[in-house]
C-alpha cells in the first residue's frame, strides 16, 4: 500500500466508517484478486475488532498477551506524528533498525493489560490480528479468492475469536459467497441486532 492509502486505512481502523468504505470500494475494483479480496475481508473483520464489540473483557482476561509478545512494532512517520501530537515523548523507547522505526515487545506503552495510547496507537496495533503479517501473511497468500480466509488467529486471542465468531453469525445469514463491500454494508446497518 502506498502511504496515502495506508494512513485512509489507519483512519478507517480507528473508526471512520466512511473511509472504510471508501476503502473497500476503491480496493472492490480489483476484487478478482485473491490478495486484495482477502486484504478487504482483513479490514472488515479487523474494524469489527476495533470498533463495534467490546472485548476488554476478553483483553483483560488474556491479560494483553499481543503487546508483550512477538516481533518488534513496525512505526511508519504517520505513527509517530501521532504519538507525538500527544505529547509522547516516545525518542528513548523506540528501536530504531534497517532505517524504520519499532516499538519493542513488550511495549513500554502498556499499563497493566491496557493500551496508554489507546486512541493514537500506531498501525499495527490498530491491524491486530486480522491485518497483521506475522499471522496473517500465510493465509493471504494462499488464500484463493472462494468464501472468507481462514484467518489464523493464536488460541489466547479471545478477543479475536469472539470476532470470528460474530462474523460467522453474519455468514450464516448472509452466505459465506457474499461479497465483502456487500458484507461491510450489512455489517454496519446491523451489527447490533448480530451481537
Ligand atoms: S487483542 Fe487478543 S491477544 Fe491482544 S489483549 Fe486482546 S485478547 Fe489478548
Ligand atoms: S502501543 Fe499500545 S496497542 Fe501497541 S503494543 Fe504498545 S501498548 Fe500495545
Amino acid at each position: 500500500m502506498n502511504t496515502a492509502l495506508l494512513v485512509k486505512t489507519k483512519r478507517a481502523l480507528q473508526g471512520d466508517q466512511e473511509v472504510l468504505l471508501d476503502v473497500l470500494e476503491e480496493l472492490s475494483k480489483y476484487i478478482h484478486v485473491p490478495l486484495i479480496k482477502a486484504t478487504c475481508y482483513g479490514l472488515i473483520y479487523q474494524y469489527v475488532m476495533n470498533n463495534l464489540i467490546d472485548l476488554s473483557r476478553e483483553c483483560m482476561e488474556c491479560g494483553g498477551i499481543c503487546c508483550k509478545y512477538g516481533e518488534l512494532i513496525p512505526l511508519y512517520d504517520f505513527d509517530i506524528q501521532d504519538l507525538g501530537s500527544r505529547g509522547i515523548e516516545i525518542k528513548s523507547i523506540v528501536i530504531k533498525k534497517d532505517n524504520g522505526y519499532y516499538l519493542p515487545r513488550p511495549c513500554p506503552l502498556q499499563a497493566d493489560w491496557r493500551c496508554t495510547v489507546h486512541e493514537v496507537k500506531p498501525f499495527s496495533c490498530l491491524s491486530y490480528p486480522f491485518m497483521v503479517e506475522d499471522l496473517q501473511l500465510e493465509v493471504f497468500l494462499n488464500y484463493e479468492g472462494i468464501g472468507p480466509p481462514q484467518f489464523n488467529i493464536p488460541s489466547f486471542c479471545r478477543a479475536g475469536i469472539k470476532v470470528l465468531k460474530y462474523v460467522n453469525r453474519v455468514f450464516s445469514k448472509l452466505g459465506t459467497d457474499v461479497e465483502p463491500i456487500t458484507l461491510l454494508r450489512f455489517i454496519l446497518r446491523n451489527w447490533k441486532q448480530v451481537l
